[in-house]
């Protein structure tokens, strides 16, 4: 039922749009561009037969495909229109390689090495010609979906319930949910598709807080500072001194959280620092933050004319917190995968998903392989093969919920953040 050339093609065309995001930027989008590939995306979601299909002021895409069954379970699908702009992104002339081994050579001497591709023998595989990123990630996920989209316009037989599909900007900047309203979005849950491989099921993220430290010092003439100076400055300086120095992200891994000082700007008079603290463990984030509290505290005390502020700033959760309550969700998934042939595996992410802020917010939202490989490189790639798998994951997804859902629909009404 899914066809591989067209899926293809979906992918060839919507990676060519230059989507990157910008950090710098305060507008949303950050960069207009990505209005284009939006706007081709609303007259792709109407084609496809669905409703109250919008682009907000913000620049995110929604639709509704309404069910053609009984059930009221509404199952949300996102993935992300932007860029990495870590790299050049754009225009993207994209690739198609019939891999048979070997490295894949690409312009500017950008390479794939034949031993990250020994699992690819014999695959379609599709790269950027080198210049650019090819931006599989997140445009294998909004190809996928699409494809999912065109299997159920092209077979009405398929049962499924009613779906509301998003493409969201600036997700590599940390602002794809900023302006994201749940409500209106109206899924019960959801999943965004913007993971690496099919089998996995990214349930755990960091528990995330971006303090914000700021320090007003005594500013005085250099020549008349004897005991009267207090430069903030260098408080920053020991309060930087008191973080643990095996505790930051070069000295972590796996489940181990840090401490990272993310950008220092200022004078004698006032600094501000930016700071992330992140942990899987919620009470360990706490700890973490109620640690940067008491070495403000012991500086306060030591500088007792300078003013220190910390703001915690809590930015998303573990997601898995929230799975405990619906574990029928993540087992579900599972089944899932499996019925694609595959072996699921619930993995953890050393950072956030859009999925994870918005599972703070209520709506629960697990992250879907969408098969693209060395993410936010020259070098990325993804393999034809493996996007349908990814397509099927979303077509028995759909089927599971169909199936399950009438028992589950008590447990759904309680965890659904539009009920
Ligand atoms: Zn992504």
């Amino acid at each position: 039922m899914i066809n591989a050339n067209r899926l293809k093609e979906t992918f060839l065309e919507i990676v060519q749009y230059d989507t990157g995001s910008d950090p710098k930027s305060v507008t949303s989008p950050s960069t207009e561009k990505q209005l284009k590939l939006a706007k081709v995306l609303v007259s792709k979601l109407k084609n496809l037969g669905l409703e109250s299909v919008v682009l907000d002021q913000y620049g995110i895409v929604c639709g509704t495909l309404p069910g053609n069954c009984k059930n009221d379970v509404k199952i949300g699908f996102i993935a992300h229109m932007d860029t990495s702009p870590d790299v050049a992104t754009g225009p993207v002339k994209p690739q198609v390689h019939d891999y048979k081994g070997g490295d894949i050579r690409l312009k500017n001497n950008v390479v794939i090495a034949a031993d990250d591709l020994k699992k690819y023998k014999n695959h379609t595989l599709l790269t950027s010609d080198g210049t650019t990123l090819l931006g599989a990630d997140d445009k294998a996920g909004v190809a996928e979906i699409l494809e999912m989209l065109q299997i159920l316009k092209d077979n009405p037989s398929i049962p499924h319930p009613e779906l509301k599909i998003a493409f969201t900007p600036d997700e590599e900047i940390g602002r794809g949910t900023e302006n994201f309203d749940i409500e209106a979005f109206g899924a019960d849950i959801a999943y965004t598709v913007d993971g690496s491989s099919p089998t996995d099921i990214d349930t755990e993220t960091f528990n995330a807080f971006n303090p914000q430290i700021t320090i007003t010092g005594i500013p005085v003439h250099t020549g008349y500072a004897y005991h009267k100076m207090v430069s903030a400055i260098e408080i920053a300086n020991r309060f930087m001194d008191a973080l643990p120095a095996d505790e930051t992200p070069a000295e972590t891994k796996e489940k181990e959280g840090y401490f990272h000082v993310l950008n220092i700007s200022g004078t004698p008079e006032k600094v501000k620092m930016d700071m992330l603290v992140r942990d899987f463990d919620y009470k360990k984030a706490q700890k973490r933050i109620a640690f940067l509290h008491s070495i403000c505290e012991d500086l306060e005390r030591r500088y007792p004319q300078a003013k220190i502020e910390i703001k915690d700033n809590e930015k998303y959760h573990n997601m898995n917190e929230k799975f405990a309550a619906f574990p029928e969700m993540i087992e579900l998934t599972k089944q899932a995968v499996k019925m694609t042939g595959l072996v699921p595996q619930e993995t953890y992410v050393r950072g956030g998903t859009d999925g994870a802020e918005l599972t703070l917010r209520g709506l629960l939202t697990p992250n879907l392989g969408a098969g693209g490989e060395n993410f936010h490189a020259l070098n990325e790639f993804v393999s034809l093969g493996v996007m349908v798998q990814c397509v099927q994951n979303l077509l028995n997804i759909i089927q599971l919920w169909n199936e399950q859902a009438p028992h589950l629909t008590a447990k759904i009404k309680k965890i659904s953040p539009c009920r």
